[in-house]
């Protein structure tokens, strides 16, 4: 297997299309658009050999036809008929050798975003959509803040050094979350310098990693005392269960 590039290319205002390039071949995650991603592969020389979809929005599905128009390719998706082109639904625990790039990825269910959200997690990369987001999560449109908990907690179980490859660049905004629910968190302040500078210098905040959002990511952190006195602070109550944590911190930062 020869060495395998990880390149962000831009969609939209803060969607990422990570797109896995090894020798002449490349393989998309969520391609919201085509058109990026075409160019990307002009100005590479690059044959197109798989989509991968994480969830049916179309900011991470509305390139498909497109793409197919140019380069016939397998599209690996979850068992969702909203996306009409994925040749190989996928449900948890399921692998395959991606096209091209040759590496193995297996499947996570992590639904709660949309109710058949997927993960693809392989070679110590995992791609995860809008459920993770670096020092976030995303919004419940279709499930429990149970699921969101469950989902979440599945992914905290890959190895610290997992790469984190969300869909979208929200992470300076996330921090500035992060400390209002966790002021006291030393790792927050650090993250929030470091990404602003890469923001400023136009660079992405991502990957993170597994380690990095276990360690900052409120909601990786509902058991948290100083996660867990804030929801409830907030609550007016006390909040017995992390899932309760959650979803408070969830509806705060969805109105933050
Ligand atoms: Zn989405
Ligand atoms: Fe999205």
């Amino acid at each position: 297997m020869s060495t395998i590039e990880i390149v962000p290319l831009r969609a939209f205002n803060d969607n990422y299309v990570w797109t896995l390039v090894s020798g002449g071949n490349a393989a998309v995650v969520d391609p919201g658009e085509a058109a990026p991603v075409l160019e990307f592969l002009r100005d590479r020389k690059l044959a197109l050999t798989a989509i991968l979809n994480t969830h049916h929005h179309a900011d991470h599905v509305g390139g498909n036809e497109e793409l197919l128009r140019h380069f016939k390719v397998p599209v690996y998706g979850p068992h969702d008929e909203r996306i009409a082109s994925v040749s190989r639904r996928l449900r948890e625990g399921e692998r395959f050798t991606l096209d091209g790039i040759g590496i193995e990825l297996s499947v996570l269910e992590i639904p709660a975003h949309t109710r058949s959200h997927i993960a693809f997690v392989g070679a110590e990369l995992l791609f995860c959509g809008d459920t993770l987001f670096a020092c976030g999560c995303g919004r419940i449109f279709e499930g429990t803040p149970a699921q969101m908990h469950a989902s979440l907690a599945k992914l905290a179980t890959l190895p610290d050094n997992t790469r984190v490859y969300c869909g979208h660049e929200y992470t300076v905004a996330n921090i500035r979350f992060g400390q209002a629910v966790e002021a006291a968190n030393p790792l927050l302040a650090g993250w929030a310098r470091e990404a602003a500078a890469q923001r400023e210098r136009n660079e992405p905040t991502l990957p993170s990693t597994i380690g990095r959002e276990k360690a900052a990511n409120p909601f990786m952190r509902c058991a948290e005392p100083g996660v867990v006195a804030s929801a409830s602070h907030r609550a007016g109550r006390p909040l017995a269960d992390a899932v309760s944590v959650l979803a408070e911190i969830r509806e705060w930062k969805n109105n933050f």
